[in-house]
């Protein structure tokens, strides 16, 4: 099981590239960066606000990328313990959508 979009081998190569040339705080920051350009789109775009499809898909590329370097730049053993933490934050959102479906039967 993976929360990784998947990215061919010469794009991942690319990725650890890029962490190894810019440096684990540089890659770091902009992980935080494109997190919120794709916040920023997607507040607009429920609000009524000037954004568009492709700068959407663009901004949640942008993360993909971002998000395939922060799994390589995390220690492994914690990279690899994310996967084990979605059972336990999927049965939280569950129990959300119940409290928030009650009123509908
Ligand atoms: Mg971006």
């Amino acid at each position: 099981m993976t929360s990784r979009i998947a990215l061919t081998d010469d794009q991942a190569r690319v990725c650890r590239e890029a962490v190894e040339l810019f440096g684990r705080r540089h890659q770091i920051i902009k992980v935080v960066e494109e997190l919120r350009e794709l916040a920023d789109e997607l507040y607009k775009a429920a609000h009524g606000g000037d954004t568009s499809l492709e700068r959407i898909v663009d901004e949640r590329a942008d993360v993909a990328i971002m998000l395939y370097q922060l799994d390589e730049i995390l220690i492994p053993s914690v990279a690899g313990l994310v996967p084990f933490r979605i059972p336990a934050k999927i049965d939280k959102l569950k129990k959300h959508m119940e409290v928030a479906d009650g009123g509908r039967g």
